[in-house]
């Protein structure tokens, strides 16, 4: 191909799909984001790493044990009234995402037997927050009209000045825009580590919540359950590799699969990936089958989601506060570990470079230790600790005006 135009390929700032229903447009977007910016492809291996290690390290946690609420803000874009949905279609919405993520949905009784023991109650709850990013009162909705009839350039939604509404802060909500999206996509999500600006996922109107005028295929939900998969690092169940047994989501506990599922086949279904008994996972809500058909998240999918909220998305577990009226706060600054030997790391999860202050006083308010560093984004910067005295300390952490004060105990060997 002509260099010239793989350049012209690049600066493309939509990704084309054919008018056909489209279940997912994740995979396509982000690839195309991560050529127009190689750092994402960068982070997402840190980002996949950090959460491994977070899983290894939580290896018989599953989430169960403390319910997580993440709060939500659905930005709807309309230009017909149709497109206008109604709040309790908007509610609808939450609702199934509540049951599919604590496994109270109704049709975990289609789950094959074989996989009872694999899926998940992942403890994880969501809400329409309470209230703004300034602390105003909200219902968690806000709508604006658009000359748009149709997005085909989906970060266009996720600004005001190009007709769209602005992302609430990442770090304090999971942000939603519906509307009608060009070339049949019921959805897709900016995986995570990408542009604060543009963190979050875009749902058809026609599919999203469980009444309303939905596309018949599409009408449970499901679509914002698997694009909030996505959203806490979930790949595609088949590893998007085109129909080769190589691609992977990176987990264990899902079969590998050739390719992504369309309908509602009956169970087993096998393929050239797994061709024995029970075969692929097509229930799983990280494939492409009707809402009807998709019914569960494996073990492995729930603590994958739960490693995201701890490492990257970690502020968000800082504010779920919004989901009961209470002020937002978003600390982005995580201390581990605790208690300590030997150096206290601060793992900080800004974009942007940054200054640390660290400051480490005994109980009595006596400041024993106190360093500056500075941080390009998303690094883990150790203190040590070796030189100071066994015992609890109150270490402070400042950045980017953002602080977090614990209680550390140094524990030397
Ligand atoms: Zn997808």
């Amino acid at each position: 191909m002509h260099k010239l135009f793989i350049v012209f390929l690049f600066l493309i700032p939509f990704v084309s799909f054919s008018q056909h229903t489209k279940r997912c447009g994740t995979y396509e977007y982000w690839e195309m984001m991560k050529q127009q910016d190689p750092s994402l492809a960068i982070g997402e291996e840190r980002i996949n790493r950090e959460a491994n290690e977070w899983m290894v390290a939580h290896r018989n946690e599953r989430g169960q044990s403390s319910v997580i609420t993440i709060p939500v803000v659905v930005h709807v874009l309309y230009h017909t009234d149709a497109e206008n949905i109604s709040d309790a279609q908007i509610q609808s919405q939450i609702d199934v995402l509540n049951q599919d993520f604590a496994r109270l949905n109704q049709d975990t009784i289609l789950t094959p037997f074989v996989w009872r023991t694999t899926a998940a109650n992942t403890g994880l709850q969501f809400c329409l927050t309470s209230v703004t990013p300034d602390t105003a009162p909200s219902t968690g909705i806000e709508r604006r009209y658009t000359s748009n009839e149709s997005w085909s350039n989906f970060n266009e939604m996720k600004s005001f000045s190009t007709g769209g509404l602005d992302v609430w802060n990442r770090d304090r909500f999971m942000n939603i825009w519906v509307g009608n999206l060009d070339g049949g996509v019921l959805g897709l999500t900016q995986m995570p580590g990408g542009s604060p600006l543009t963190d979050g996922m875009c749902i058809s109107y026609k599919a999203f919540g469980k009444i309303g005028d939905l596309d018949p295929q599409y009408n449970l939900g499901r679509s914002a359950t698997h694009e909030t998969g996505h959203w806490l690092g979930l790949y595609h169940i088949w590893g998007d590799d085109g129909g080769a047994c190589s691609g992977t989501d990176y987990l264990n506990d899902t079969p590998n699969q050739a390719d992504n599922t369309f309908n509602c086949p009956p169970f087993p279904q096998t393929d050239e990936c797994s061709p024995a008994y029970p075969g692929i996972m097509f229930m799983n809500y990280m494939d492409y089958s009707d809402d009807a058909c998709m019914n569960i998240f494996t073990n492995d999918q729930s603590s994958k989601m739960h490693a995201i909220l701890n490492t990257t998305r970690v502020s968000i577990l800082n504010n779920v506060a919004s989901c009961n009226g209470s002020i937002a706060v978003s600390l982005p600054i995580k201390l581990f570990p605790n208690p300590v030997t030997d150096e206290i790391l601060i793992h900080t999860y800004f974009n942007i470079p940054a200054s640390i202050d660290f400051s480490l006083k005994d109980l009595y308010g006596r400041e024993i230790m106190h360093k500056a560093k500075s941080l390009s984004s998303y690094e883990k910067v150790p203190f040590d600790v070796r030189h100071i005295s066994s015992g609890v300390y109150v270490v402070s952490v400042t950045s980017n005006n953002y602080t977090i004060t614990e209680k550390v105990i140094i524990a030397h060997r």
